[in-house]
């Protein structure tokens, strides 16, 4: 990648991976494979003026077509996958938590990843192993996907589509590979960057209509549209726990409580007879605060999500910039807004989901789903940690 300098002195400079891209898409043996997240339905179309109901995600698929992207897939998919496999893992570490141990802690920022890996460490244990929705997403590009088309993996160009800068780091921890080195995914554009791009090529998004996103993985349910907001992903969990735990589907809006722009939130809901304690943080200095009470044995929780961005994706650092407003809320709303009128409200309920597991996956923690699907927090080092292993080694 590149670098595009925006500072006045040339002192900070953001990546810039566009170039990259270009390269893939000219590439007559390689396959592009695009998937888009959640909260950039939110937020890109807003230098061209355009309205939540005008900048649809629909509308950016038929923006990216004549690019010359081959598929282009729904992040909204893979985020029922993570919920699969975390709220099923939720289940598992429940007897620990409510034993007195620490709660579980969602795992798919990578920015909270390397905050409690840095200042925690006595955490990380507790961290879910489930990998973030881009990086299962990857996951099943180079396994499942490239074998329903019958492409070879090694060929397959896998992007992402993303509100965040954080996510450049993750794709690249040697974590993020399958069995033969391969990376999960092989470039992230933030949203400013296809921003650029669509202006290079002067794509005209206002005289386009809505395209679906491409089959099998194309279907999202009001689950994974909320993880863009904060207690999205908490909220997520808890609907598909509460299906695993009774057989029941859970009543509309029954975990809402977590919702709303408030840094640190705590609830407790009634899951089949257990008392569930859970509490949501965004924000760096809440998440701060939050593991200094657990750690201190002040507040005491089973289910904790924490996302470094105030209020969530939607704010990400990748999200266009219009200074001095504070867009979270705003777009956080319009994802609750989204769910609210979703075909499929539940991750447990998506058909591409149920299908992936019945012909590929099996279930949620099967040999292959921890395989393709979970990472060792442990896996990769900080830098802090670089130091004291070198400072630990036997001189030579
Ligand atoms: Fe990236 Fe921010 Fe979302 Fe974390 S909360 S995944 S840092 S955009």
């Amino acid at each position: 990648g590149q670098c595009i300098t925006h500072c006045p002195v040339g002192a900070l400079r953001e990546r810039d991976d566009v170039m990259t891209v270009y390269d893939a898409l000219a590439d007559p043996d390689v396959t592009t494979i695009v998937q888009i997240a959640p909260s950039v339905r939110t937020a890109w179309g807003d230098h061209w003026g355009l309205k939540g109901d005008e900048a649809t995600v629909g509308r950016l698929v038929a923006a990216l077509r004549p690019m010359g992207f081959d598929y282009i897939v729904n992040t909204d998919f893979s985020a029922d996958l993570t919920i699969m496999e975390e709220g099923s893992e939720l289940l598992r570490h429940l007897p620990k938590s409510q034993a007195g141990g620490y709660p579980m802690f969602t795992s798919c920022c990578p920015g909270w990843v390397r905050f409690v890996k840095s200042h925690y460490p006595e955490l990380v244990d507790d961290v879910s192993t489930s990998k973030s929705p881009q990086q299962m997403f990857g996951a099943i590009v180079k396994s499942y996907y490239a074998e329903y088309l019958g492409l070879d993996p090694h060929k397959i160009f896998s992007l992402s589509i993303m509100p965040c800068v954080a996510k450049k780091a993750e794709y690249a921890y040697p974590t993020m590979r399958d069995a033969c080195g391969d990376p999960d995914v092989d470039c992230v554009l933030t949203v400013r960057e296809v921003e650029r791009m669509l202006r290079a090529d002067h794509v005209d998004v206002r005289a386009l209509g809505e395209e679906p996103f491409d089959e099998p993985l194309g279907i999202g349910t009001g689950a994974g549209v909320i993880f863009g907001a904060t207690g999205g992903v908490m909220e997520a969990a808890l609907r598909t726990a509460h299906y695993l735990v009774t057989g029941k589907a859970p009543a509309a809006d029954m975990f809402s409580d977590v919702r709303g722009l408030r840094g640190w939130k705590e609830a407790t809901f009634d899951l089949a007879g257990t008392k569930l304690r859970v509490a949501v943080a965004s924000g760096l200095a809440n998440a701060d605060a939050l593991c200094k009470a657990v750690v201190a044995g002040e507040v005491s929780y089973d289910f904790v999500e924490v996302m470094a961005c105030p209020g969530g994706c939607v704010g990400g650092g990748g999200q266009p910039i219009h200074d001095g407003e504070e867009l979270a809320g705003a777009r956080g709303k319009a994802l609750y807004g989204l769910d609210r009128v979703s075909k499929y409200r539940n991750s447990y309920e998506n058909p591409d989901i149920v299908r992936c597991y019945q012909e590929y996956l099996g279930e949620p923690l099967s040999e292959r789903a921890e395989e393709l699907l979970h990472t060792d927090q442990h896996g990769w080092l900080m830098p802090s940690e670089w130091i004291a292993a070198a400072e630990a080694a036997p001189q030579a």
